[in-house]
């Protein structure tokens, strides 16, 4: 089980979830590559914890666990894993 970013974070991206991660499993961070370009940040499944810190302070009410994502935005689940492969 792991955290999911989904559809509110795109084109907010507000990093906040970025510094309260404690395994850094949110990219791309605003000093990598790709941070500027990228429409949303995405959660790595293998890393993630799922601790809920970075829900917990996400402005645009982006991130759920897994099991909780709502239903129109299930596809978001396979949008984030697909970003590590
Ligand atoms: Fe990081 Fe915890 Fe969010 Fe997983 S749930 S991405 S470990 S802050």
């Amino acid at each position: 089980m792991a955290y999911v970013i989904c559809e509110p974070c795109v084109g907010v991206k507000a990093t906040k979830c970025v510094e309260v991660c404690p395994v850094d499993a949110i990219h791309p961070r605003p000093d990598e590559p790709g941070h500027k370009e990228a429409e949303q940040l995405f959660i790595d499944p293998n890393t993630c914890i799922s601790c809920g810190a970075c829900a917990a302070v996400c402005p645009a009410n982006a991130i759920y666990a897994e099991e909780e994502v709502p239903a129109k935005w299930k596809s978001y689940i396979a949008k984030n894993a697909e970003h590590y492969k």
